[in-house]
């Protein structure tokens, strides 16, 4: 949690400068550490003198983004051509008059990729390097390299090329930004797209500790200072260090990998494994720290997300983007609610059954917003068309996620999963469970995909009719970690509030119990609903295998770990 930062001063420690952090540095790495940063990192411009006395790449031209062409020796000097990309034409030095290119049309970059064709870069998204012309490799595309030639010179459009006439390439740094900032701090140069100043140059701060050993009865941890890099850790004593946060989880993790190790004491000197795993654990925290902030600044609910993996080294999930709503792929419209009500007080005083009277329907929910309907009967909430405010007890679903919870690790190889935070009263709303919006026919074809791969995301919206699927796999909120149980504590509700669309229901998961705080959540992606219930037996397999649903003899047998008395076995 990005709290960490905050009381991790370091004073007095030995051999450094009184470089005492005010802790109120703005973590301003963290947004461009990331592996998917736009191809030009913010860059400090004084930085490449430094990187190429250091023998830094600096900036490569990147081979995809620049398109082929082809070009002469003779009046080319900066660019190599490789063979491949000029494959079936003669160009001879005399046949290709327009290639003018010439050494003062070459802004000064540093093309330390030898394949890379001349292209044209703006200046504004490189900075200046100042690499000489002697190190840029010369141009090899010789006729020899080019045996079979039979192309005349006008089927060689590429050829007259000037470097003006081609668009702009990019020039990814091969730095991150938290690397260009240790160089900064290590060569004391200021530069203010990285954050570091004359004031904060010079300062010192905890990042994370990577190791420990005891000496003649004083306890001592390896430290990596923030902004700098690895090559400068240092052994400070204990007493010097002033991060009760950061050695608390530096413990936390070397009893577990101890544990793991099966060692009872604290040795006086850590193994190499046992120092790289602690290494390893705190840039996983940092990642799931960062991923923590991301998932906060996205969801539009007040209840807060938390992360944590105290089990093993896995990261952020790839390939998962956290969403609010349904996201609705090409060709579905959601029909909006035409009318509202007009009631004074949609619980206590409707007017002709308020909002879910309009559909025939009883009203879901009791004057404290809990649902008081069997499963399988719809809810209809009141819609931006009614006459009430926000504050209307029937208005549950559309306010979103009230709860703090806790994405974390399960021990016993589920995977990550959810918990509550916070005491959930029973039949209280606890979350909607979104995704994309796909039609039955596609989500058959995502299910054999997703079948391989031993995942289950996908929700049939079988409420009237099944013609739409909720694909959570890559696009989700906090119900995509929400495990399954045989005896869940969550049960599935379908929700109409702006949409009237009978095929299109929103899903709400409320709880079917009381739940404590800490206790994990879930729910059964094979819900059976009473059968006595007519209008609910359109639900009982809502959540499918999908592209084994309609071909039950090649259907997978998927083990069910929830643990619970009651436990089926088998999900599917
Ligand atoms: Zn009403
Ligand atoms: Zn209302
Ligand atoms: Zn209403
Ligand atoms: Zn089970």
């Amino acid at each position: 949690m990005a709290e960490n930062f905050k009381d991790c001063s370091v004073s007095d420690c030995s051999g450094m400068d009184s470089g005492v952090s005010d802790c109120s540095a703005p973590e301003c790495l963290l947004d461009c550490v990331s592996d998917d940063v736009p191809d030009c990192v913010p860059h400090c411009s004084v930085l490449d003198s430094v990187m190429s006395d250091l023998g830094v790449p600096a900036c490569s031209v990147s081979d995809s983004s620049v398109p082929d062409y082809s070009v002469s020796d003779s009046n080319v000097p900066a660019c190599s051509v490789s063979d491949s990309s000029v494959p079936d034409c003669s160009v001879s030095d005399s046949s290709v008059p327009d290639c003018s290119v010439s050494d003062s049309s070459v802004p000064d970059y540093s093309v330390s990729d030898s394949n890379v064709p001349a292209c044209s870069v703006s200046d504004s998204s490189v900075p200046p390097c100042s690499v000489s012309d002697s190190s840029i490799p010369a141009c090899s595309v010789s006729d020899s390299s080019v045996p079979d030639c039979s192309v005349s010179d006008s089927s060689v459009p590429d050829c007259s090329v000037l470097v003006s006439d081609l668009p702009p390439c990019s020039v990814p740094c091969k730095l991150r930004s938290d690397e260009l900032e240790a160089l900064c701090r290590m060569e004391m140069l200021h530069c203010q797209e990285l954050g570091v100043n004359k004031a904060n140059v010079n300062e010192w701060e905890v990042e994370f500790l990577c190791d420990y050993k005891r000496t003649k009865g004083e306890e001592f941890y390896l430290v990596k200072w923030k902004g700098f890099p690895h090559s400068v850790n240092s052994w400070e004593p204990k007493r010097n260090l002033k991060c009760p946060k950061l050695m608390k989880v530096f413990h936390q993790d070397l009893d577990l990998i101890l544990k793991l190790q099966k060692k009872r004491t604290l040795p006086k000197q850590l193994d190499k494994d046992v120092s790289s795993f602690m290494v390893q654990k705190a840039k996983l925290r940092q990642s799931l720290q960062q991923w923590e902030a991301h998932l906060n600044q996205t969801r539009n609910h007040p209840g807060r997300i938390l992360v944590s993996n105290e089990v093993d080294l896995e990261g952020p999930p790839k390939n998962f983007t956290y969403i609010n709503n349904y996201k609705v792929g090409p060709g579905i419209v959601l029909d909006e609610m035409a009318v509202g009500c007009e009631c004074k007080n949609c619980v206590e005083e409707p007017v002709n059954g308020c909002c879910p009277g309009a559909s025939l329907h009883r009203m879901a929910y009791n004057n404290k917003g809990q649902v008081r309907i069997r499963p399988g009967k719809p809810i209809y909430e009141c819609n931006s068309r009614c006459s009430c405010g926000i504050d209307c007890p029937n208005r549950v679903v559309q306010k979103g996620i009230q709860f703090d919870f806790c994405i974390f690790k399960t021990e016993n190889g589920r995977g990550w999963g959810v918990r509550t935070m916070q005491h959930i009263n029973k039949n209280t709303f606890v979350m909607e469970y979104v995704g994309e919006i796909i039609t039955t026919d596609e989500a058959e074809k995502r299910g054999h995909f997703y079948d391989r791969q031993g995942s289950t995301y996908l929700f049939d919206l079988d409420y009237v009719d099944d013609v739409y699927t909720v694909d959570a796999a890559h696009f989700g909120n906090i119900s995509h970690f929400v495990n399954h149980s045989c005896n869940p504590n969550l049960q599935v509700f379908n929700v109409f509030v702006d949409n009237i669309d009978e095929r299109l229901p929103r899903i709400a998961l409320f709880s079917t119990r009381g739940i404590r705080a800490g206790e994990e959540l879930t729910f059964d992606y094979k819900m059976q609903i009473d059968p006595m219930d007519t209008e609910s037996t359109k639900m009982d397999s809502s959540f499918s295998l999908a592209g084994l649903s309609s071909s039950p003899k090649k259907r997978l047998r998927v083990e069910c770990r929830c643990g619970s008395d009651s436990c089926r076995k088998y999900l599917f």
